[in-house]
């Protein structure tokens, strides 16, 4: 369950409604109290709009900074980051819509035309799918040859398509099942699954006519014992400790030419971070998650460090739009790449397509199928429709 917010001005509105992760980061703000979103509405909903009612909806960081007054605790776990995220989300659509402009024009200005490449969910594993899956989380496509954004979704709904036909070919008993983000959930290794998402990229990148790169999403934060000091990839039977973990993926990113790899190690773990960046940063995306949960302070550290060449954008993990622009504002002075992400758990809210383009993300993390992911990719057709002269995001 999850909440949808109504902000109406004298002359505009604006509605947005929360997502949610089920392979969230430990240092996340809190998504709803104690008794959830029962309780926020039947509780708390008409003292949090006596305290904003008759403020200026422009004045973003001023309600964000009010929200937080209200709530009193540092995670948010008093009125909970997703009542206070769709509230920020739908003041600064209703401060759009009041000067009659689309939310990505507001937030980026006039001469803003960049748009991001799709990064397309294909194969689901870990907390994303059920047992016998694969163990790394995400096997993800990006369409970098693209010239536009409707090519580039239908790219990665075609590599989507193929990879169907691929997992029959590797699991006989495959029925068709998918995972929270739409990715097929195959019973297979993960080899064999990163040999297909290979094998599916350059079939349909020859067809198409585009280049198309593989990428991942680790979440090894959920293979992460502390215990044992290991990842467990409980699909391969195989262990690996932090060094092997480097060696493993640093190959994996050689031997596929991936594009993008994000949370290749346990959300604690900086400087496993820090040695991967510095062996393959140069042809790789490293991306941190869960390490830097849309925070600045920990992108801050993760900057000293070295630790990461790119940063999930995420602003239910941190609770207010002001703040998530913080980040993203310190990630791009610092050559960071900021990737505007969904969650698992998604609505049919389109508003990430907004702040991806806004915010001058070149990527755009929203699935490639299934109505809560297409309603971003829509989103991001429409608006290449209406501007004058598109082009695609860059990287650098
Ligand atoms: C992710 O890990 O990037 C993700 C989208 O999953 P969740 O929303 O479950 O955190
Ligand atoms: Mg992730």
């Amino acid at each position: 369950m999850t909440i949808e917010v109504d902000v109406l001005t004298w002359n505009g509105s604006g509605r947005a409604a929360a997502p949610s992760g089920a392979s969230t980061g430990s240092r996340e703000v809190v998504s709803f109290p104690d008794g959830g979103v029962d309780r926020v509405v039947s509780e708390m909903e008409d003292f949090i709009a006596s305290e904003l009612i008759g403020m200026d909806a422009q004045d973003i960081s001023t309600i964000d900074e009010v929200l937080k007054e209200i709530d009193g605790t540092d995670n948010l776990s008093a009125i909970g980051g997703n009542t206070t995220v769709a509230i920020s989300m739908a003041v600064v659509k209703a401060a759009a819509s009041s000067y009659n402009m689309p939310l990505y024009k507001y937030i980026g200005g006039n001469l803003i035309n960049e748009l991001p490449f799709p990064l397309g969910n294909m194969m689901n594993g870990g907390a994303h799918a059920g047992i016998n899956a694969p163990d790394i989380q995400e096997f993800l496509v990006v369409p970098v040859g693209a010239t536009n954004v409707g090519d580039a979704v239908f790219a990665n709904a075609s590599v989507h398509k193929k990879l169907k036909e691929l997992i029959q070919t590797k699991d006989s008993n495959f029925t068709g099942g998918k995972g929270d983000e739409g990715g097929w959930i195959p019973n297979i290794t993960n080899d064999n699954a990163l040999e297909i998402q290979a094998q599916a990229c350059e079939e349909v990148g020859d067809e198409l006519g585009i280049e198309i790169r593989p990428s991942l999403d680790m979440a090894a934060s959920e293979l992460w014992d502390a215990d044992k000091q290991k990842y467990v990839y409980a699909q391969d039977g195989i262990e690996r400790d932090t060094g092997d973990q480097i060696d493993f993926v640093k190959d994996i990113i050689e031997t596929y030419k991936m594009f993008y790899v994000e949370d290749p190690f346990d959300e604690s773990d900086f400087d496993g971070f820090s040695q991967l960046t510095a062996k393959v940063g140069n042809k790789c995306l490293i991306c941190g998650d869960d390490l830097f949960v849309t925070n600045k302070d920990l992108l801050a550290k993760g900057i000293e460090m070295n630790a990461a060449n790119a940063i999930i954008i995420k602003p239910n993990q941190i609770g207010s739009l002001s703040e998530t622009y913080a980040t993203v504002k310190l990630a791009k002075e610092n050559n960071i790449v900021p990737v505007v992400s969904h969650r698992s758990g998604e609505t049919t809210d389109e508003t990430i397509a907004h702040l991806a383009i806004g915010f001058g993300s070149p990527m755009i993390k929203t699935g490639a199928i299934g109505g809560e992911r297409i309603a971003k990719l829509n989103e991001l057709i429409r608006i290449e429709e209406e501007l004058p002269n598109p082009k695609m995001g860059s990287f650098n």
